[in-house]
């Protein structure tokens, strides 16, 4: 999966902020046979139409995911993401970087390091 960049980030959560918030449900409507409505619950007020989802399986499921993700299901995982790109970047500060898999002097690898030299020439790594 593409991870999203910090850009489409900020246009995923501006759009849901400025969405209805939700919770959102599946909802039969009569407007044609086969159109079903996602949206807060009432018909005067529906966020989206899909059609053709009635008679297709596949396509009842795509309309219960639609549902499923309405502007707080999303604002809430990006508010989730961003305590945990927090927490990673103060985690990764506190570890101090892996030395190196091969001596840059020796060229041994994998190379057997002590106390930040190479076993084999004595080198430090770097
Ligand atoms: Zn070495």
């Amino acid at each position: 999966m593409t991870e999203l960049t910090p850009d489409e980030k900020a246009e995923l959560r501006k759009a849901a902020e400025a969405a209805t918030p939700g919770p959102w449900r599946r909802e039969m409507i009569a407007l044609a046979p086969g159109y079903m409505t996602i949206g807060v619950g009432t018909t005067e007020l529906p966020v989206c139409i899909m059609n053709g989802v009635v008679e297709s399986p596949r396509g009842n499921r795509d309309a219960t995911y639609v549902a499923m993700a309405s502007p707080s299901t999303v604002l809430a995982l990006l508010d989730e993401n961003a305590r945990l790109e927090v927490e990673v970047g103060s985690l990764k500060a506190r570890v101090p970087p892996e030395p190196p898999t091969f001596c840059m002097y020796c060229r041994v690898s994998p190379v057997r390091w002590s106390e930040g030299r190479c076993l084999d020439c004595g080198e430090p790594s770097k």
